[in-house]
């Protein structure tokens, strides 16, 4: 049998593959405007670095982590986030030292073991965004905005924004204790109940039925923060409104990761079925601490780029896919005029202007037929009669109009169509 791609994953294939780097550059154009600088780590660290940051009792620590020890012996695990590896490089590059906030952000392949279903992929694409280092209710805003506006330089008009606020170490625990006092009273299966014990707030995010029917009652942390958290995200929300941001509040977004505290957001789009978040992100003031660097407090998000691209689709975003693959179209007939217009294609692209030629000795109809492909809007057919009076015929694939053109003069006369 032949090979297939590994179950969860997929290849991105011309032309589409064309279109979802436009959605990366398109989620990461509005950071660089707010000077967010661009960091790469690597695709695999140390296993213990996620086991910590994301969080022993995530289901990504528990369940779907791609581990593998190396040949010397080593856990490594595939990065299934970015964030625990951003801080990790800014702690270990010291970056914190400079001028704070420390302002970053990646884009780049993602790894979990998860169920695979439409939106939900094993190996999947996010463009991040990362600010360590300031406690600043606008700092929060600000990151919100780069990426309200990231989704809406797409065309997206039905991205909602879900906002609520987690508390902090002052007010979290008493939360913490009244939830789980409420959640001990539920009918619940074991594995529910033990989490119950380690991390309460991730029950609330329990997407079944019939766990989702008993929380109607559920103490509501909005309900339950300190002055303080209070006044920050009211902050937070008043940004985003004088910035014309609309956003519904949810006081039962906890999300999935355990680093988070006080703002935590969503993304989502009601066109994508089950897996609706296109992003998320919030708040990690412990997550430095966490691993075993300085107080840090930083605010972040991931969105995600496959998921971001089916939201275009269902919103019809995307057309038919038909794009040129190149501006000029070569149709050499022999030997000499494949050598001869394998010269003239570097010179056009030298001057900006995309080409591609028939390869492997095609006759007119075939190479006809590439150029047609192609989408080109000239074919550049020279013959054996062309090369001897030193000319070539252009064709304009849209007109059928042909001149002939000095071959001294191609490459100014195609820039001059083509622009
Ligand atoms: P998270 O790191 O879980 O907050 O995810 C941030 C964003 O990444 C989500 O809102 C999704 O858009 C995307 N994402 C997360 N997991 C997957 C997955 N398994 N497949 C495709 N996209 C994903």
């Amino acid at each position: 049998m032949s090979f297939q791609a590994p179950k969860g994953t997929f290849d991105w294939l011309p032309p589409r593959s064309e279109r979802i780097l436009a959605v990366r550059e398109a989620l990461a154009a509005p950071l660089r405007e707010a000077g967010y600088g661009y960091i790469e780590t690597p695709v695999f660290e140390d296993t213990q670095l996620f086991a910590r940051g994301v969080g022993e009792s995530t289901d990504i620590v528990s369940k779907e982590m791609y581990t593998f020890p190396d040949k010397a012996g080593r856990s490594l695990t595939l990065r299934p986030e970015g964030t625990a590896s951003v801080v990790r490089a800014v702690l270990q590059h010291n970056l914190h030292a400079g001028q704070l906030p420390v302002k970053l952000w990646y884009s780049g392949s993602q790894f979990r073991y998860e169920r695979a279903q439409k939106g939900r992929y094993r190996h999947f694409w996010q463009v991040g965004a990362e600010a360590l280092g300031a406690e600043d209710p606008a700092l929060d805003a600000e990151l919100i905005v780069l990426g309200a506006r990231g989704f809406t330089s797409l065309g997206l008009e039905n991205v909602r924004l879900l906002l609520n606020s987690l508390g902090d170490k002052t007010c979290r625990p008493a939360y913490r204790a009244a939830l789980q006092e409420f959640l001990r009273g539920l009918d619940l299966d074991a594995d529910t109940k033990a989490r119950i014990e380690i991390n309460p707030l991730r029950v609330l995010d329990d997407k079944r039925p019939e766990v989702q029917a008993q929380l109607t009652g559920a103490p509501l942390v909005v309900d339950h923060l300190c002055a303080a958290c209070k006044a920050y995200h009211e902050e937070v929300r008043f940004l985003l409104t004088a910035s014309g941001i609309a956003f519904e509040d949810d006081p039962r977004l906890v999300r999935g990761l355990d680093y988070y505290t006080r703002t935590t957001f969503e993304f989502v789009h009601d066109g994508l079925g089950s897996q609706s978040a296109v992003g998320g992100g919030g708040r990690y003031d412990g997550l430095s601490e966490m691993l075993d660097g300085p107080p840090l407090p930083s605010v972040g998000w991931a969105l995600g780029v496959d998921r971001t691209f089916l939201a275009m689709e269902a919103e019809g975003l995307l057309g038919d896919h038909a794009q040129a693959r190149v501006q000029v179209y070569g149709v050499p007939l022999g030997d000499e005029a494949r050598r001869r217009m394998f010269l003239i294609l570097n010179d056009l692209r030298v001057a900006g202007v995309s080409a591609d030629m028939a390869f492997g000795g095609k006759g007119l109809k075939g190479a006809m037929k590439g150029a047609g492909r192609s989408g080109a809007g000239f074919a550049l057919i020279l013959g054996e009669r062309d090369l001897a009076a030193e000319v070539v015929q252009v064709k304009n694939l849209t007109t059928a109009e042909q001149t002939e053109v000095p071959l001294a003069q191609v490459v100014d006369v195609l820039k001059g169509k083509v622009q």
